[in-house]
């Protein structure tokens, strides 16, 4: 009945004017989801796969039904979790934890800890959960390497199911290159088959203010490398990358947020612009910027604030057309989609004033824009992280 009932809502997608059916939709899906998580424990459990001419639950998700790797490890791992801590069922029913979360946290859990970590990553996203295990269990830090891999593409490391039970296959294969320490507790799925390694993630939190960054770089970003170290033979004896790294972005994000805002060691005022110029000053550019923590300040009726440091703009608050002026206090950052729909309030659908003021990546300069501000103090990372 529920899907009779929702597929004549998708035909009559047109017509949506109540939201509110996107919120019955979402969960109308996690109720399918959770659905298809509690199945999947008792066919995983019960070894059913077998029968049906498969190795294992992965592989029976991945070609009969279709999902995709992520989704697939994501949904066994939390039907492993549901089994052993009944806990997570509710907690997924009620979409305060998700089965990305859950993946995450599975490796962690134990019979002494799950409550109070499952209390703690409650209703937080994939990015808060990774910090908040980086918090209990740091991880030392990974050894600098720089090693050659084949192939061109050199994406993540593609899927590949293991072939019998490895317990804690995909942690071992993240580990590989990377020094690695020591776990401290045992996988809870260690007598279950392991998942695939997935995708590695390309900056992961090891533990607080500790990150490890991986990519993939072309044979001249190596030699330039090399080139650098040997530069850099007195102040940075060892080669250390991090150290080589961070003394290159210090001096890439100089350069940005020179160019981009027209940054002078002594920033002049506006000087002898009309009052009625729409063209917005340097200074108030400059001084906007640092106000909006580099991010779109759009805030919604029920109060979320936007936050997207894609696609900047300046926005004048009270419009140009009303006569707004372009000084630090009626100018703030939107993003595209906000800059166009609050024009659109204002101007009307599909009129715009004239000339926006773009600010091209933002995020680069803000994080220039913020250290200036703060210089030689660790707020840098901290402000960047709050408006992630
Ligand atoms: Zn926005």
């Amino acid at each position: 009945m529920a899907v009779v009932e929702n597929g004549m809502k998708i035909t009559h997608a047109s017509t949506l004017n109540n939201v509110s059916v996107l919120t019955d939709l979402a969960h109308t899906e996690r109720e399918a989801t959770v659905a298809l998580i509690v199945h999947l424990a008792e066919f995983d459990s019960r070894g059913l796969y077998a029968g049906l001419g498969f190795q294992s639950t992965w592989a029976y998700c991945m070609e009969v039904l279709r999902l995709s790797e992520d989704a697939t490890c994501n949904r066994i791992e939390a039907a492993r979790m549901v089994r052993k801590y009944p806990i997570v069922l509710d907690m997924l029913e009620t979409g305060t934890l998700s089965p990305t979360t859950a993946r995450l946290l599975a490796k962690r859990l134990t019979d002494e800890n799950h409550e109070a970590l499952l209390a703690e990553a409650s209703g937080k996203s994939k990015r808060q959960v990774e910090e908040l295990l980086a918090r209990h269990f740091p991880e030392s830090d990974v050894r600098a390497s720089v090693r050659r891999v084949s192939g061109s593409g050199a994406g993540p490391v593609a899927a590949q199911e293991p072939p019998a039970p490895a317990p804690a296959l995909a942690e071992s294969q993240s580990r590989m290159d990377s020094g690695s320490p020591s776990r401290a507790s045992s996988s809870p799925t260690a007598s279950a088959p392991a998942l695939s390694a997935a995708p590695r993630p390309v900056v992961r939190s090891l533990a607080p203010e500790r990150y490890e960054i991986r990519f993939t770089a072309s044979a001249e970003t190596c030699e330039k490398l090399r080139l650098a170290q040997d530069l850099l033979g007195h102040a940075v004896p060892s080669g250390d990358l991090a150290q080589v790294f961070d003394r290159a972005l210090d001096v890439l994000v100089q350069e940005l947020v020179k160019r981009k805002f027209a940054v002078t060691e002594r920033p002049r005022p506006n000087r002898g612009q009309s009052d009625d110029s729409r063209n917005i000053p340097a200074d108030v550019k400059r001084t906007v910027f640092v106000k909006d923590r580099g991010s779109c300040a759009f805030v919604s009726p029920s109060g979320r604030r936007c936050g997207s440091r894609r696609f900047l703009e300046f926005h004048h608050v009270e419009p140009y057309g009303a006569g707004g002026k372009p000084t630090a206090h009626n100018i703030q950052l939107r993003c595209g989609v906000h800059n166009r729909y609050e024009a659109e309030l204002f101007y009307g659908p599909g009129k715009r004033c004239e000339g926006g003021d773009q600010v091209r990546e933002a995020e680069a300069v803000y994080r220039c824009a913020v250290e200036f501000t703060r210089p030689g103090t660790g707020e840098r990372s901290r402000a960047y992280e709050s408006t992630a």
